[in-house]
């Protein structure tokens, strides 16, 4: 029962934080929300407006004497402002941040612009000329004119846009063409419905049995479960699944959301919505303005579309009759928002989904433990598919040990066998992907004679390399002085892998000297859409070798590349954190996925100093099953996600002293808290990289079995450090079962 209501008249988002307080009518205590739509009498003219519920408390901000009461609750209206302010709630309890920081979360930025004209790319000329100019063009190595043309030929027309970033094609290729009369431009006013055109002639797929099931079921099923988890190796078809469950839908006047990691918005991926639902389907990603996702909002809002397809964000769309929330690659680490609130996508689509009993629908080729385990309580339900849905040959995959390569005398970071691959794919002109799944900053340290990694004995992860010489655990602070010599086996080759992509390069190039080699990392895909140009380009075949990080084992199919070699599994293995088996079993499986998409049969080589280690091992066999039994055995018994759960607080300061202090006073807090000792609690130690830009990091992790009792704790500390009025160059912030360490 609360007293107050905070109503928000103007939900733009300038006025976000412009709230006033209303007294809530002993008639209301027991039935007001926030969320609710409530009518106010309002300024001078005591005019009856309307607005929202943003907060209840029962604390007067302002003299009593001066509120006035709400006159109403606006009944049977769940509108779509309701559902987004209640889910902003959500999110704000849940994970921790202001109301109004979770309400410009949820709602988007108003900001009318210019609405930018569409403009379209349409052919000037007959179907023939246009084959006979592909012709000269191919014989000329035109490629970029190639491209265009045969992408012309088989669609008709093209958007402007998707066809000048994802396919690479410049304003100067396009605007030679035009030159030339043998394509025109045109906008939006001329070709409304472009893409609808020609819809029907190209869609064509019937769903297989097995897909069939799995539509139907979903479909059917009286939401018994949160979630519908569909494990399917990639190519299994759960991309068909999606789009039949999102038509039979939209048939019913039922819109969806499709998440996707931005990395993987490919064009491949656009057009085929595009080509099964028109321009019915409207895309977001990073690089609109706010202006332009304004207004996809707005044609949201106004029923113009059914689908959306984008990155996390895109989870708020304003869809009033929400279908189905459907989550792509459920397993990627960017589901999790990484500034506050600390939100993951999932749980708030599993919310968001209950407000108009849409449904959820998770897939991915290698599920996240958290999803797996919420099958496994029958939380969410499973479908397995095993096989492709086009039969396409598998990979080899093998492993190497890069002990024994080193006892041979190799010392190079290309084993033997991946030399010898190597060479055979050069000579056959096939592609080659060589990986290195390593994270930024991260630096462990280990023997390159025995495998033997430096861990720490409380958290069982591996610590990490500091500047100052020192071995240190991100979880609990356990320190250690470097040292010099393996402890097991007395080897002096011990210390941190750091070889960067760059380095690796040119290494590669030394060794191959005619081969064309690419690479693709934070440096050479920082200009926009350079990651999409370099996978263009590859595929293009404009080179043999592609050297990257992990963002070139997501998104594209290049059926020319029969070879993928990872330099060093081991890197992801031990990044310091408790999700590093996932990530590399994760990884190792993708990359593997990349190699033999196209008729012949691929290999792909896994080099490693640890050729026992389980998730290894069982990402060499494709076997998840077997990843998932150990994975969830060790975090049952360290106590970490998804068993039980987990809550950092991260405390920042300029001032170092103000720091240490903060961290005690609140781990004086959590103890006090804690007293019937349900929390583990671990800390503080100082974070990752404990002083970045003059800042000092402290961090202390919750571990408890109940996520309620993690949440009010949080709620606890929030009126203690609100009480405590601390300086502020002092920031406390949460993340619930974080998936970063810091
Ligand atoms: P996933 O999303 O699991 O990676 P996709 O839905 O992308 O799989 O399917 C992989 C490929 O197989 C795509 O080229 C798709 O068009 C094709 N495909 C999927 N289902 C069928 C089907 N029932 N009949 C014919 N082709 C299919
Ligand atoms: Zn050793
Ligand atoms: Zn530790």
């Amino acid at each position: 029962m609360s007293k107050y209501a905070d109503i928000i008249i103007d939900i733009s988002h300038e006025k976000l934080d412009k709230t006033f307080q209303y007294i809530v009518p002993d008639n209301m205590q027991d039935i007001i929300k926030v969320g609710m739509e409530v009518e106010v009498s309002f300024g001078k003219g005591k005019r009856t407006i309307s607005g929202y519920v943003i907060n209840l408390t029962d604390k007067a901000s302002y003299d009593e004497e001066k509120l006035k009461e709400i006159s109403k609750i606006v009944e049977n209206k769940v509108d779509i402002e309701s559902q987004l302010i209640k889910l902003a709630y959500f999110i704000k309890e849940t994970y921790g941040s202001t109301m109004i920081q979770a309400l410009k979360t949820v709602l988007p930025v108003k900001k009318k612009i210019a609405s930018k004209q569409k403009k379209y790319i349409v052919s000037n000329v007959s179907n023939e000329e246009l084959k006979e100019k592909l012709d000269l063009y191919k014989k000329k190595h035109n490629v970029a004119r190639v491209r265009l043309l045969e992408e012309l030929i088989s669609e008709k027309v093209l958007d402007y846009e998707l066809v000048s970033r994802k396919l690479n094609i410049s304003s100067q290729t396009i605007n030679g063409l035009t030159k030339l009369g043998i394509i025109k431009i045109e906008s939006e006013i001329l070709y409304r419905n472009p893409v609808k055109n020609n819809e029907k002639s190209t869609f064509d797929t019937v769903l297989n049995q097995t897909q069939q099931q799995i539509a139907d079921d979903i479909y059917n099923d009286d939401n018994n479960y949160e979630a519908y988890l569909i494990h399917g190796v990639t190519g299994s078809g759960k991309t068909e699944i999606y789009m039949e469950l999102i038509d039979r839908a939209a048939k019913e006047g039922r819109q969806s959301i499709v998440l996707i990691p931005e990395i993987a918005l490919t064009y491949q991926t656009v057009k085929r919505f595009y080509k099964r639902f028109g321009s019915r389907v409207s895309i977001m990603n990073s690089r609109l303005s706010q202006g332009e996702k304004y207004d996809q909002f707005e044609r949201a809002k106004n029923g113009q579309i059914d689908v959306i397809i984008g990155p996390r964000s895109a989870l708020f769309t304003p869809f009033t009759n929400l279908g189905y929330i459907i989550i792509d690659e459920e397993h990627e680490g960017t589901y999790k928002s990484e500034t506050v609130p600390r939100y993951h996508a999932r749980e708030v689509a599993i919310e968001r989904a209950r407000y108009t009993n849409a449904k959820v629908v998770l897939g991915s080729a290698t599920p996240s433990v958290d999803s797996y385990y919420a099958a496994m309580q029958n939380r969410y339900k499973l479908y397995k598919i095993s096989k492709r849905a086009v039969a396409t040959c598998m990979a080899d995959v093998e492993l190497v040990d890069l002990r024994e390569e080193l006892r041979n005398g190799n010392r190079s970071i290309l084993s033997e066998r991946l030399q010898e691959l190597i060479e055979d794919r050069l000579n056959k002109h096939e592609q080659i992907m060589l990986f290195i799944n390593r994270r930024g900053y991260e630096s462990f340290v280990s023997c390159r004679s025995c495998g033997h990694v430096i861990k720490c004995e409380h958290c069982d992860v591996a610590l990490n390399e500091h500047n100052n010489g020192m071995l240190v655990c991100h979880y609990c602070g356990y320190t250690k002085k470097f040292i010099n010599k393996c402890p097991e086996c007395g080897s002096k080759y011990i210390g941190g892998f750091k070889a960067g992509t760059q380095k690796i390069e040119m290494l590669v190039q030394n060794r191959f000297k005619n081969a064309r080699i690419l690479r693709m990392d934070m440096d050479t895909t920082r200009t926009k859409d350079g990651h999409e140009k370099i996978l263009s380009a590859f595929a293009d075949h404009e080179a043999d070798i592609l050297i990257g990080t992990q963002m070139i084992v997501k998104g594209h199919d290049f059926s020319n590349v029969t070879l993928v070699g990872v330099l060093a599994a081991d890197l992801s293995l031990y990044s310091s954190d408790f999700m590093s088996s996932e990530r590399t079993f994760q990884l190792l499986t993708q990359a593997a996925g990349r190699a033999g998409r196209g008729s012949i049969k691929g290999n792909v080589v896994i080099q490693t100093y640890n050729p026992d280690n389980f998730s290894i091992l069982a990402a060499k066999d494709q076997d998840y099953e077997k990843f998932y039994e150990q994975e969830i055995a060790y975090r049952s018994l360290m106590n970490y996600p998804p068993v039980y759960n987990m809550m950092l607080i991260i405390i920042t300061s300029k001032d170092e002293d103000d720091a240490i202090n903060m961290a005690n006073n609140i781990k004086d807090k959590l103890d006090g808290i804690n007293s019937d000792n349900s929390m583990l609690i671990i800390g503080p130690a100082f974070g990752a990289i404990s002083k970045i830009k003059d800042t000092y990091k402290l961090m202390i992790y919750l571990k408890c079995e109940e996520k309620n009792k993690l949440i009010e704790t949080k709620n606890e500390l929030e009126i203690y450090i609100k009480d405590k009025n601390i300086n502020k160059d002092t920031n406390i912030i949460f993340d619930l079962n974080p998936m970063n360490i810091f």
